[in-house]
């Protein structure tokens, strides 16, 4: 059954500068929609059951054996289980190499002491299912297009994403997940600025 056929069981949207965080039963499904374009969410995922396990990104890679994020792939744990799966993505650029913006990339690399950021948000997100004072796991950035080029370097530039694109994924354990809008407004991460963006959960089928 397509997605578009499910029943939404809840919708939360996302405002910029800020993080939300929900709990998905096994099989339900997010949609997290980009509603202007251009705008990276910081995506982590707990086991709900035992918060020590979480979405991994260094063990995704090593699970992976790739920095590249396809349609099919598991997300794996920190005990390299697959709590989620990647369902579908109208997209096909995402990364999980980097970590979340955070007080220090503002403070050190723009001298701004109360910048917005995704770690702090995702953490105070967290808060709702007793996990803010968990170590913020890093992030799978959805919809951050970096480049990689022939001599292993990173460029950074705007996402790919247009109004209305979108990533599917399917909680194959009881998960508690977060997302924020990513802050960074001084580079090109997001287009140069912050827009919100939209999740779903659908039932099971
Ligand atoms: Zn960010």
């Amino acid at each position: 059954m397509s997605y578009a056929q499910r029943k939404i069981k809840q919708e939360i949207i996302i405002p910029p500068y800020e993080a939300r965080s929900a709990v998905l039963k096994p099989g339900e499904e997010l949609v997290i929609i980009d509603v202007d374009g251009k705008q990276v969410g910081d995506f982590v995922c707990f086991n709900k059951q035992d918060p020590k396990e979480f979405v991994s990104p260094v063990h995704m890679r090593a699970s992976l054996s790739s920095i590249r994020l396809q349609v099919g792939d598991p997300l794996y744990s920190n005990r390299r289980r697959p709590l989620m799966t990647f369902a579908e993505d109208t997209v096909g650029k995402h990364d999980f190499f980097f970590p979340a913006c955070d007080y220090f990339r503002y403070k050190v690399d723009y001298d701004s002491d109360d910048h917005p950021n995704c770690h702090d948000n995702l953490k105070l997100a967290l808060e709702m299912y007793g996990l803010g004072g968990e170590p913020v796991p890093d992030p799978i950035n959805l919809f951050m297009n970096n480049v990689l080029n022939d001599l292993g370097d990173y460029e950074i530039n705007e996402p790919l994403s247009k109004p209305g694109d979108f990533v599917r994924l399917k909680a194959l354990e009881e998960v508690v997940i977060a997302c924020s809008t990513c802050s960074q407004d001084m580079a090109p991460v997001n287009g140069w600025k912050v827009t919100s963006l939209k999740m779903q959960i659908m039932e099971a089928n």
